[in-house]
Parts: C-alpha cells; structure tokens; sequence
C-alpha cells in the first residue's frame, strides 16, 4: 500500500522548513503543504522592513524557487484551508471538500494579528501587518497617506513606524505601557529606541488606549484616545500583538490554551499529530523560572525553524528535545536590535557598553537569562554560546568592560 506520508497544515517557516529538513534527512515518503495563501512559502520579516520600505523585491522573499518542490517531491497545495481534523480516520478535511490521508500531521498554523476591539476598526484605512498582500496594501498606502498612526508600540509597529518616518510621514505611536516593547526587552533599551525612534522623527503617546477609529466618508480619519485626545490618520496601522492558530487542534480534541500543547518533542497527545512556530506551547528550558509551568509560545524565525528542524529529526527516526536558544532582531531605522535568550519584566539587568551601542545583560534568579544588544553583534554572539551553554556569568562580570566575555564564552566546558 502506498504510504500516505507526512501532511503539513501551515505552509510558512516553519511548516516549509520541516518539509525540507524532512528530504535533508532522507525522508522517502509523501510529504504535503497545505497552505491557505497563494505565494510559494516566503519569509516575514522583510514585510516590515525592507519589502516595506521598498527596497527588496517579491523574489527576494520566496524561501525557494518554484523548481525546489517538483525536485524534492514537496506537493505544495497553495490558496488552500486546512478546515477539520479527522484524527479516528487520520485524514485532514480540506476546504475544497478533499480529504488528504495523513500518517502524521503537523500543525503549523502560525498566528494571526488580534484585532482592535473599538468602533470604526473595520473602516478604509485600517491596516494590520502579517502577510505579503498586507504589505503590499501598505506600500501603496505609504505612498499616499499624510498622517499616520500606529497602535501598539512592539515590533511591527516600530518596524513599521521606522519605514514611515523615513519616507518624512507624520507618525504617531500608540501604546498602553510606558515605553516601546515594554515586555520584550529591558526599560534600559526600550528607552533607548524611544529616543532612537523619536531622532527619527516619530512621536509616541504612552499609557494610552485608542477608543474609536474616527471615519469621514467610509474611511479612517483620525483616532480617539481614552484621555479625550484625537489624533488625525489617514492611514492607521494596528500592531498589538498576535493569537495562535489553534482552532484545527481544538477542535479535534487536542488541548491548546495559547498556542497548541506539545511535549518537549513537539508532540501532541496524538501520536500520530505535532505541532511547530508560533502557534505551537512548548516546554523550554529557557522559560525556566519565566512562567508559571516552564512552557511557552515564541513567535520567531529561529524558533520556526529550529523546530522545524526538530521534529524532521524525529520523523526520521532521531528524536530528540527541543532546546535552542531562542534569539530575534529587529531592524528599525539604521538600529539593529538582536535579543538572545528570554526574559521577563521582573529580570535584573546590568548594562555593557554606552552610547549608540551597549548591551544589557538580564538575570533571573541570579543566572543570565537574555542579552539585548543594539549595535554590539560581538556581544550578541557570545551571548547565544553563553546562554546555550549555561555557562555561568556574574552581573559584576558582566558589566566591567575589562571582563573578557569572549575567552569565557570559548572556554570549553
Ligand atoms: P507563519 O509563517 O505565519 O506560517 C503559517 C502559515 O499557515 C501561514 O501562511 C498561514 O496563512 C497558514 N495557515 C493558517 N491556518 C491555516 C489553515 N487552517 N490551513 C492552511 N494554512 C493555514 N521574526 C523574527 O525572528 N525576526 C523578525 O524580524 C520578524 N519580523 C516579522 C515581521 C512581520 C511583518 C511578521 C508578520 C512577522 C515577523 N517575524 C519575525 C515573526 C516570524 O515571521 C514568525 O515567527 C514566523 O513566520 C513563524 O512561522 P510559522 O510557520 O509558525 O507561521
Ligand atoms: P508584539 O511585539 O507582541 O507587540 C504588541 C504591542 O502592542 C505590545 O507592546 C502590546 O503591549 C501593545 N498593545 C496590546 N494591545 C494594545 C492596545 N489595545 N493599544 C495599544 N497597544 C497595545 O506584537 P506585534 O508587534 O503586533 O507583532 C506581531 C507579530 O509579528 C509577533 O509575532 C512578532 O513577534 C512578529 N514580529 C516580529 C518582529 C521581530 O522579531 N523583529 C518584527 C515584526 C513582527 P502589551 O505587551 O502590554 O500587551
């Protein structure tokens, strides 16, 4: 009988990456990408950056070239929803009406934008960021709009506000906390790319809430904010953070709070079902001390394709735990900003460096948890031996700039 092989829902990073980390490894078998959108599986973070900015081409982001399938055997099933889960018959319910067999499925959904929960979200103007047709919506937009507010002061809206302030646009940011990024890095280097984004020419209004999206004629015209203020925006670009994809797995029966549960083998409960990227919760090392159970969900190209990487491992006969060292960057401006490590509001840190370029090294429990580098590549790249080694540091040695990190980093255990 012919086998009926793996079947991916997700054709993004991570899902193209098992897939082809499955052929790597000498994987025989069928191997499917369901994917819901049109493009070949592509890269996100140029969305909000270079492809923005337009100075990177569609081409660019494709993770391979249309000849990579038919040569290695990836059935890519592009503009196609994956809508149910059959897991007594093992077979994924398509929105075409097929049933595709599965002997195992990996979800790899990702996540989609959480939308903004005021009157007037839905009017002409109101943009979110996540895949190629929005930011292609948002090219032609940037080249026609006067006044612009962004809500939410993470990552897609500081990428994106950077694009904009750089093309001379009016852009005001909105965010609920105090300062930029509030939960991801360190109140040193938040107030860091405040200044870096506000040199750029981008205003902020901090601990503020958007109340309505304010319309004239079926499109955006300004926003009100809960302190009375209105803001005037021809173009509103919403970033407040993401939701997994998780509606396939819980509807099959699979448990999923944020994100769909998986064991530290990126399994679910079924053994004949897995899950990777961003929609997937998972036991870390690293989120040790962090939450409350030691799992979390990251939203990174790292982690989608470490995973990837992972459970391919596993499909072809070497399991092993998932343990890489989470990392990011982030681009806004002429700043590059490269995180390694998580950690959490409640994290020490101790700052190396000054000026345009430090680092700021977090501790939880006495332990190094993270390293935010802006401008400090070096530093960056001993943080991730360090972090993934457990190498012991003190924040004394951390911060004395005559501490050879370098040599500790090299040392072999
Ligand atoms: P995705 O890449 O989102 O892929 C999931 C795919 O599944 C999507 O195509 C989705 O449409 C599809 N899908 C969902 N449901 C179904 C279904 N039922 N049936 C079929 N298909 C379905 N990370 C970084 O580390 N650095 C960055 O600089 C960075 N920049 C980013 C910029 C932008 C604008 C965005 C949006 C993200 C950025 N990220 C960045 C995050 C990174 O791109 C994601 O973490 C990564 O793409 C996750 O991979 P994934 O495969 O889990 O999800
Ligand atoms: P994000 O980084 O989680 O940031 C969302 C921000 O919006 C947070 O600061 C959040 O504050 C704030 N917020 C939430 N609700 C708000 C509200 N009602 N009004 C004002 N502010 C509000 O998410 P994102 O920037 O939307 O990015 C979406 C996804 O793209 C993520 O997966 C992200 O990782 C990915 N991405 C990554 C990069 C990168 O790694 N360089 C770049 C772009 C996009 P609280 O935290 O207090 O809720």
């Amino acid at each position: 009988m012919t086998p009926a092989g793996i079947v991916v829902a997700g054709a993004g990073q991570a899902g193209f990456q098992l897939a082809a980390s499955l052929r790597e490894g000498g994987f025989r078998d069928p191997i499917t990408l369901v994917g819901d959108e049109a493009a070949l599986p592509y890269q996100r973070p140029p969305l909000s950056k270079a492809y923005l900015a337009g100075k990177a081409e569609q081409d660019g982001l494709f993770l391979r070239q249309p000849g990579f399938f038919a040569e290695h055997a990836i059935t890519h099933r592009p503009g196609i929803r994956a809508v149910a889960i059959d897991r007594a018959g093992r077979c994924l319910r398509l929105s075409d009406g097929q049933d595709l067999a599965y002997d195992h499925l990996v979800i790899a959904t990702g996540a989609r934008n959480r939308p903004l929960p005021v009157p007037g979200a839905d009017l002409a103007g109101v943009r979110q960021l996540r895949g190629l047709a929005d930011a292609d919506a948002l090219r032609a937009d940037l080249a026609a709009a006067r006044a612009i507010v962004v809500v939410g002061a993470g990552f897609i809206g500081l990428e994106f506000a950077a694009v904009a302030a750089g093309r001379g646009l009016p852009v005001t940011v909105i965010e609920a906390a105090e300062r930029p990024m509030a939960r991801a890095v360190s109140p040193e280097m938040g107030d860091y790319f405040r200044g870096a984004q506000e040199a750029m020419g981008v205003r902020f209004a901090f601990g503020a809430g958007v109340t309505a999206v304010l319309g004239r004629d079926g499109r955006a015209a300004g926003v009100a904010l809960a302190d009375g203020r209105e803001l005037p925006a021809d173009l509103v670009l919403v970033g407040i953070g993401v939701l997994p994809n998780r509606e396939l797995a819980v509807e099959a029966g699979l448990p999923a709070g944020d994100g769909v549960r998986v064991d530290a083998f990126l399994a679910t409960p079924d053994p004949a079902v897995s899950a990777i990227g961003d929609c997937a919760r998972f036991p870390s090392p690293f989120a040790r001390g962090l939450t409350a159970d030691g799992t979390v969900r990251i939203e990174s190209v790292q982690n989608a394709i470490d995973q990837g990487r992972c459970l391919a491992a596993r499909l072809n006969g070497k399991p092993a735990a998932y343990g890489a060292l989470p990392w990011f960057w982030s681009d806004q401006g002429p700043h590059k900003l490269q995180i390694a490590g998580l950690s959490g509001p409640g994290d020490a840190g101790v700052v190396r460096g000054s000026g345009q370029a430090f680092s700021v090294f977090r501790f939880r429990d006495g332990a190094l948890s993270a390293v935010e580098s802006v401008d400090r590549a070096g530093d960056h790249m001993i943080a991730r031996r360090l972090l993934a080694a457990g190498t012991p540091l003190t924040p004394g040695q951390a911060a004395d700039p005559d501490f050879d990190l370098k040599a500790l980093a090299l040392q072999r255990p």
